[in-house]
């Protein structure tokens, strides 16, 4: 096993792989950035290694910089987390060169997977199904055109080196391409580096279906089952479970089998997940996130394996990979994404001090966090504050444990997006577990919180009175006929703002 293990993040991630090498007998290093006021994450660590400069945000991005703290430190390994340097080959190489295992793929299957159109090329050689699109960069906005004529509108103009949910833009008419081509170049070279685009049809209200693998770097690779992540705005997720509802059980065999299929053919070493569209009863290869993901706890309560600890073991030598039958899936789990944002406004980060920050607990709860009463929430990295999980037998336990959960999760100093989850999750399309990626547009925006529900009791009351209406309204069958739930979703007396009444306004 590794001595001491350097975690090159910083945030909830930080923590969460701190927390596994503490639990491993492996020294954890946290990487300190000059000026990073967050830092949270650093109580977590056994030691803490300072990364060179000055700018907190340049700090974490800085390949060589913080292969040099890494090796200040003495670590004879390195997670790299999500975001930041985690899905860059360059990067992976560097520690790699400096005689540090690298806890992530191979830096010649990231290369090959970070660029999507070659992932989609691998794809259809692998014989799993795409998304109807290119495989090429788009030269020219006539080039476009002509494709696009030929997939049919809407078509989505897409970067090449695209992520967490940037780089995408919705062309419905001839009319609108050149622009959308010429912005949407301009906007992945400024973010990306590159503003290679490729184009993909549009699918209409599909469902975002990824499956979580582990591989061996050899070509051996094993699923953990999938998430549905389809509660999305601005094609950013929000919140995820585990397994999909309502899924045909023949298509599901078919996406696992699919998943597995691609990330052996690029042989696929560590934790990483594969991406789908599912429309129409069909899937569609989206893209590999080549690197551990935002939610894994979710694959991590249902299969009860620690990914983390996993990878690790697997990196060290000290274990081989888990034969499938030795992955179960049990109950169900889902996830809220607690950022610091205004759902009210268009989730806008809200940056800033938290002054009160009281966790919930009790059975099948899990809180994936740095933060504390007394952290502030940096307006310089990515907005998530926790990440709040829950496990429990059936899918409607699960969600009223959620909704219960999301009750006793108290934050003050900045808002959250925890009243959203309340709505979201109580909400008619969630309940039934019929939903796509347009729910939450289509859901719009949570009024504003009652006055009479400003304290906790009250709270409490509003929510009981929810979990009672939409379990419900969701326990019995749909009809024969199949009628989908109404939308807007809410009804009856609960206002849906309710727990904003733990949010200092
Ligand atoms: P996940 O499914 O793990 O959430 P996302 O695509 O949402 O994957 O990305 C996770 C985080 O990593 C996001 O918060 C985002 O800030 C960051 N991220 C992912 N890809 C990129 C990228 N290419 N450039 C910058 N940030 C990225
Ligand atoms: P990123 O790398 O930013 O995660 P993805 O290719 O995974 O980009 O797409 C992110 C999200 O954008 C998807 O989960 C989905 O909601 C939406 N999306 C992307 N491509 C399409 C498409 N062709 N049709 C419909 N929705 C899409
Ligand atoms: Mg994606």
């Amino acid at each position: 096993m590794f001595e001491r293990l350097f975690v090159a993040n910083r945030g909830e991630i930080a923590a969460r792989v701190l927390r596994a090498a503490r639990e491993m007998g492996v020294e954890g290093v946290a990487a300190a950035a000059r000026g990073d006021g967050g830092a949270g994450h650093l109580r977590f660590a056994d030691r803490v290694q300072a990364l060179p400069g000055d700018d907190p945000r340049a700090a974490y991005l800085d390949a060589r910089g913080v292969v040099e703290a890494a090796r200040a430190a003495g670590a004879d390994a390195l997670h790299p987390g999500y975001g930041f340097l985690s899905e860059s080959p360059e990067f992976a190489q560097l520690v790699e060169d400096a005689g540090i295992a690298f806890i992530g793929p191979r830096p010649d299957t990231m290369a090959a997977f970070g660029v999507k159109t070659v992932a989609r090329r691998m794809a259809r050689e692998a014989g799993v199904p795409t998304v109807p699109g290119t495989e090429e960069p788009l030269a020219t906005p006539d080039e476009a055109l002509a494709l696009a004529e030929g997939l049919g509108y809407p078509v989505a103009l897409k970067a090449s080196y695209g992520g967490g949910g940037r780089g995408i833009r919705v062309v419905r008419e001839p009319g609108e391409l050149p622009a959308a081509f010429a912005a949407a170049t301009r906007e992945a070279a400024q973010a990306f580096g590159r503003g290679d685009l490729y184009i993909e049809k549009l699918l209409e209200r599909p469902r975002h279906i990824e499956v979580q693998v582990v591989g061996d770097g050899h070509g051996r690779v094993v699923h953990f089952f999938e998430r549905d992540c389809s509660m999305q705005r601005r094609n950013q997720k929000l919140l995820e479970e585990s397994p999909a509802p309502n899924l045909d059980p023949a298509l599901r065999e078919r996406l696992l089998a699919d998943a597995v299929t691609l990330a052996a053919a690029g042989r696929y070493r560590s934790a990483g997940t594969v991406e789908f569209l599912v429309a129409g009863g069909s899937h569609y290869f989206m893209e590999v996130n080549a690197r551990l993901q935002v939610e894994h706890p979710v694959s991590e309560m249902v299969t009860g394996w620690d990914l983390v600890r996993l990878t690790v073991e697997l990196a060290a030598g000290d274990r081989a990979l888990p034969d499938p039958a030795e992955v179960v899936a049990r109950g169900h789990a889902v996830e809220c994404r607690v950022n610091a944002e205004d759902p009210r406004q268009g989730f806008l980060p809200t940056p800033g001090q938290i002054t009160r920050f009281v966790l919930p607990a009790g059975p099948g709860v899990r809180v994936d966090t740095a933060a504390a009463a007394g952290t502030t929430v940096s307006p310089h990295f990515d907005s998530l504050v926790a990440k709040l999980v829950v496990h429990a037998p059936s899918r409607e336990e699960s969600r009223r444990r959620m909704l219960r959960a999301i009750g006793e999760f108290s934050v003050g100093g900045v808002m959250t997006t925890l009243p959203y989850h309340a709505f979201a999750v109580a909400s008619t399309p969630f309940a039934a577990g019929e939903y796509s990626t347009a729910t939450v547009g289509e859901l719009g925006a949570p009024p504003p919180p009652p006055r009479e529900a400003r304290d906790a009791a009250a709270l409490a009351a509003v929510l009981a009175e929810v979990m009672g209406e939409a379990g419900r309204r969701a326990t019995p069958a749909r009809p024969a006929g199949g009628r989908r739930p109404r939308h807007p979703a809410m009804r009856g007396p609960y206002r849906p703002g309710a727990s904003g009444a733990f949010h200092e306004l």
